[in-house]
């Protein structure tokens, strides 16, 4: 009886006193416990980090890889190239990056990459984005998006990495939410496998550092946009519309396009990133632009940079499970990361007209 009853509550309360006490514990103490003997101080003014960006050949992944080269940081890619490219990574490549072709799912191989890479700094991109296709095979999301992710939070434990930076989403963590913009606190009510499945990873991001000392973040995006975007992530919607511009097609609306988004430029995103990798933040950050738009002013601020023939939309009847409004409170990454978000929409959509 005690042991079906009161063994797993001690336990717990253990666990969790421990945890407290370890949270208490200045970081760069606790690194200097593991012997590590490399702390925030050392990274950032040695200048030069290694660096695995997993999931580094797609879209945000890849113009990340960008910066970190451009800084002069050695960059390990693990990607399975399921919706990433190589060409993303054309520039980088010939600039000294290396692209390993690996499934996060497959922890022997990842375990071994990151020994070799011995990285300081991981950003934890790689997963399987599409909602939808969560929903139709929840099994392959999870092995991806949780399985994944312990499988490199284990390797760069194993390999002595100071820092993980998680990829999260606000998107699909708050659902409907009761408060916008929405800051980080619960309740959390992910409508899909696909939240659910980040939510997952974010928890063990947080107990690897609470058991480990691994010291993580998870930034929870709002709709990235930019270029090189696909067609299926959560701001599909401006690479699509931007396609249809370009077609000189009309562009489908679902519902009466009144549903919002808070809409944030990929280079504002990557300069997240950096500053998560520097900081000693943990738990979860929102990186979004504070700003709800709409679908239909997504599309009027498209047709008002384009120089094109304005885009008239054909309605669809809405879509099932698709939230009606979301938007971002950015006031922890404000206060304490020191981020703004800085491209406005209408720069972004250029930048992205500009490399079409
Ligand atoms: P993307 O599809 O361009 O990037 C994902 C990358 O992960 C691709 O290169 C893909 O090949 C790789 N990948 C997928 N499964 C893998 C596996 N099993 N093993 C190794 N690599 C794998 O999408 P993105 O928009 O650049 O998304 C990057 C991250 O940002 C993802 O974690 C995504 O969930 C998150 N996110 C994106 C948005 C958005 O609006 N784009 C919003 C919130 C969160």
């Amino acid at each position: 009886m005690y042991q079906r009853k009161i063994a797993p509550v001690v336990t717990r309360f253990v666990v969790c006193a421990a945890l407290a006490a370890f949270r208490a514990e200045p970081s760069v103490a606790r690194g200097r416990r593991r012997g590590r003997g490399r702390d925030a101080q050392s990274v950032s003014s040695a200048g030069v980090m290694d660096c695995v960006v997993t999931g580094g050949a797609g879209f945000i992944g890849s113009t990340l890889v960008d910066e970190l080269v451009r800084r002069g940081d050695r960059v390990t890619v693990v990607d399975n190239l399921s919706s990433g490219k190589r060409a993303n990574l054309e520039s980088a490549l010939a600039a000294g990056a290396r692209l390993e072709v690996l499934d996060v799912a497959d922890a022997a191989g990842v375990g071994a990459v990151f020994e070799s890479a011995a990285p300081q700094i991981v950003f934890h991109l790689a997963a399987q984005i599409d909602v939808r296709r969560s929903v139709e095979d929840p099994r392959h999301d999870a092995t991806t998006n949780i399985l994944g992710a312990i499988n490199v939070l284990e390797a760069s434990r194993r390999a002595g990495a100071r820092r993980l930076v998680n990829t999260s989403t606000g998107g699909g963590l708050y659902g409907e939410a009761q408060l916008l913009p929405t800051p980080e606190d619960p309740p959390i009510r992910p409508l899909a496998p696909y939240g659910q499945g980040k939510l997952a990873a974010e928890g063990y991001c947080e107990l690897y550092w609470g058991l480990h000392g691994l010291s993580t973040v998870s930034l929870r995006y709002g709709n990235v946009y930019g270029p090189r975007q696909d067609v299926h992530g959560e701001a599909g919607v401006v690479a699509i519309f931007c396609g249809k511009l370009i077609s000189g097609e009309a562009p489908t609306v679902f519902g009466d396009g009144e549903q919002t988004r808070d809409w944030v430029e990929v280079s504002d995103v990557v300069r997240a990133n950096l500053l998560a990798a520097e900081s000693e933040l943990t738990g979860p950050i929102n990186i979004g632009h504070g700003q709800e738009t709409s679908v239909l002013d997504l599309l009027a601020a498209l047709n008002a940079v384009s120089g094109r023939a304005p885009l008239e939309p054909t309605f669809m009847p809405e879509r099932l499970g698709e939230v009606r409004r979301s938007c971002l409170d950015v006031t922890r990454a404000r206060q304490e990361l020191g981020w703004e978000p800085e491209v406005e929409l209408r720069d972004g959509l250029k930048r992205i007209l500009a490399e079409f």
